[in-house]
C-alpha cells in the first residue's frame, strides 16, 4: 500500500522585545545566569504581571502578515504543567481565544505553488533552561536551572495539516522565517533557538482523508533537522504499519547526530494541562484603529517585493523567489542596483558567483566580504565594456580576500579589456595563421570551428580582449 504523509507544525518565535512578557527584565541572550530574573518572571508569590505591548503590536503584525484574522478580544490562559525550568508551575499562554487565527501563507516547492493554512498564532512566555552538568539530563551529576529565558515571549505559529513533504515543511518554515525577519519581529536565529518547531507526522493510505495517530517531535532548530526528522519519521511510521503494528501518539525527540528519532513520552492532551483564564492579566482588546496603525507599519512583504522585482526589473520568478526569501538578500539587491548597477546582472551575479562563494563558505549575505558597494562598483565596468563577464569571475575572486575597490584591482592587475582594434587584430591575424585546420573546416562550412579560433586569441590576450570585437573580427577575416 501506499502512504501519503501528513504534517503540521507549530512554530515558536522568539520576539526581539527589550524587555521580557510580563515584566521589565531584559531579553537579552548569553548573560550570566540567572541575571535577568526579577520576583514576577521568577514567579514569587504576591506579585501581578503586566503585558508589555509591543508583544501584542508583535503579534497583530506577524498575524497581518500572514493574512490571519485578528481578534478584538483575547486573553491570555494558563497551562498547567510541572518542570524544574518553570518556576509558577504553569505557563502564561492562549488557549481558546488566541490573538490570530485562520491565517494562509503561500509556498513555492519543487512541485509548484501551495497554500498552507495556519490555524492560529497566539503569544505566550517562554521557560528557563536547565544546564546539565553532562551532556543529557541521563548523564548528570546535577542541573542548574537558568531563568534568563523565562517569561521572554514568544509567538507560536501553528500550522494546518497541510503540509504532505519534508520539503514543503521545510518551505513552509523558511517562509514563516522570511516573514518574521521583513517584519522586524525576531531575530530568528535558528541556532540560538529563536525559532523552533514542534513537527507533528502521521501518514494515511493515500487517498484517504482521515488524519492517521501523529507523532510530534520538539524543538526542532534547524531546516536539515526539519527534513531528516520528517522523513525519518514517515519511513518508521510506513515500517511499523506495514509490519502489521499499529503507531502511538507520542512525543519523539530526533537526535541530530544519529540521524534517528527515539521514544520520549506519551504525548499529553489538552485536558492534561487543565488550562484556565489567567486572572491577574485583564483580556486584550484590539481596536480596528489600532489594527489598521499597525497593517500600515508594515513592510513590503516577501511575495509582493517578488512580484515588483519580477515587474520593475523583469527578473524571472525564480530569481525573484530566491533573492526576497530572505529580507538580507532583498536588502543586498536593492542596495547594489542602487549604485547604478543593471538589475540583471545584479540578479546573475547573486544567483551563480556569489551564492556560490558563501555556500563554500557557509557565511550569510551580512557577512560577505564581497558587500553590495563594491559588487554593485564591478558590474557597472561590466556595463561600461572595462572588463567582460569572464575577467570580471576573476575579479570576483580577488574581490573576495581583496578589499579594495573593483576598478583598483581591475588596474592593479592589468584585467583591463583590450578594446583596441589594433592589438587585437594582431592577435587574431596570428591565430588565423596559427591553425589553418580551423580555418579550412570554417570555410568548409562548419561555423563552429571559429570558436577554436576565439579561444586561441584570448588565451593569447590572457582573457582579456573583447570577445565580441574578437569574434567580429575574425568573421570579416574568414570572408
Ligand atoms: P498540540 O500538539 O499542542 O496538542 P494540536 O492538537 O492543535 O496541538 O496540533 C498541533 C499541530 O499538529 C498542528 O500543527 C496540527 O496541524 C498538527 N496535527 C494535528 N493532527 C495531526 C495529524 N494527524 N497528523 C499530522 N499533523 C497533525
Ligand atoms: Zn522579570
Ligand atoms: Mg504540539
Amino acid at each position: 500500500m501506499n502512504y501519503e504523509a501528513v504534517i503540521g507544525l507549530e512554530i515558536h518565535c522568539e520576539l526581539k522585545t527589550k524587555t521580557k512578557i510580563f515584566c521589565g527584565c531584559a531579553t537579552g541572550f548569553g548573560a550570566e545566569q540567572n541575571t535577568h530574573v526579577c520576583p514576577v518572571c521568577l514567579g514569587l508569590p504576591g506579585v501581578l504581571p503586566t503585558i508589555n505591548k509591543r508583544v501584542v503590536e508583535f503579534a497583530i503584525k506577524a498575524g497581518l502578515a500572514t493574512n490571519c484574522e485578528i481578534n478584538k478580544y483575547s486573553k491570555f490562559d494558563r497551562k498547567n504543567y510541572y518542570y524544574p525550568d518553570l518556576p509558577k508551575n504553569w505557563q502564561t499562554s492562549q488557549y481558546d481565544l488566541p490573538i490570530c487565527e485562520h491565517g494562509w501563507v503561500d509556498i513555492d516547492t519543487s512541485e509548484g505553488k501551495k497554500r498552507v493554512r495556519l490555524t492560529r498564532i497566539h503569544m505566550e512566555e517562554d521557560a528557563g533552561k536547565l544546564v546539565h552538568s553532562g551532556t543529557t539530563i541521563k548523564d548528570s551529576i546535577s542541573s542548574d536551572v537558568d531563568y534568563n529565558r523565562t517569561g521572554v515571549p514568544l509567538l507560536e505559529i501553528v500550522s494546518e495539516p497541510d503540509m504532505h513533504t519534508a520539503e514543503e515543511a521545510r518551505v513552509y518554515m523558511e517562509k514563516i522565517k522570511a516573514i518574521m525577519e521583513y517584519i522586524d519581529v525576531s531575530n530568528c536565529r535558528m541556532e540560538e533557538g529563536n525559532l523552533r518547531a514542534d513537527v507533528n507526522v502521521s501518514i494515511r493510505p493515500e487517498g484517504t482523508t482521515e488524519l492517521g495517530t501523529r507523532t510530534e517531535m520538539k524543538n526542532i532548530n534547524s531546516f536539515k533537522s526539519l527534513e531528516d526528522a520528517i522523513n525519518y519519521e514517515i519511513e518508521r511510521q510506513t515500517e511499523v504499519l506495514e509490519d502489521g503494528g499499529h503507531i502511538v501518539q507520542e512525543t519523539r525527540t530526533y537526535d541530530a547526530d544519529r540521524g534517528i528519532t527515539l521514544s520520549m513520552r506519551s504525548k499529553e492532551n489538552a485536558h492534561d494541562y487543565r488550562y484556565m483564564p489567567e486572572p491577574d492579566l485583564p483580556p486584550i482588546i484590539t481596536s480596528d484603529e489600532t489594527i489598521e496603525k499597525y497593517r500600515a507599519e508594515l513592510p513590503e512583504l516577501p511575495d509582493a517585493r517578488r512580484a515588483r522585482y519580477e515587474k520593475d526589473y523583469g527578473l524571472g520568478d525564480y530569481d525573484a523567489a530566491m533573492i526576497t526569501s530572505t529580507r538580507a538578500m532583498a536588502e543586498y539587491y536593492d542596495a547594489v542596483i542602487a549604485t547604478g548597477a543593471d538589475p540583471k546582472l545584479a540578479a546573475n551575479w547573486m544567483m551563480s558567483d556569489l551564492s556560490k562563494k558563501l555556500n563554500e563558505e557557509g557565511i550569510t549575505i551580512e557577512k560577505s566580504p564581497v558587500d553590495a558597494q563594491r559588487l554593485g562598483e564591478m558590474i557597472q565596468l561590466i556595463m561600461k565594456d572595462t572588463i567582460s563577464g569572464k575577467i570580471a569571475k576573476k575579479v570576483f575572486t580577488e574581490m573576495w580576500t581583496n578589499p579594495d575597490a573593483p576598478e583598483k584591482i581591475v588596474k592593479d592587475k592589468g584585467l583591463v579589456q583590450i578594446t583596441d582594434t589594433g592589438a587585437i587584430e594582431s592577435a587574431v591575424d596570428a591565430a588565423i595563421a596559427a591553425n589553418p585546420k580551423a580555418v579550412a573546416e570554417y570555410q568548409g562550412g562548419k561555423k563552429k570551428a571559429i570558436g577554436a579560433l576565439v579561444g586561441q586569441v584570448m588565451k593569447a590576450t590572457k582573457g582579456k580582449a573583447n570577445p565580441q570585437m574578437v569574434n567580429k573580427m575574425l568573421v570579416e577575416k574568414l570572408k
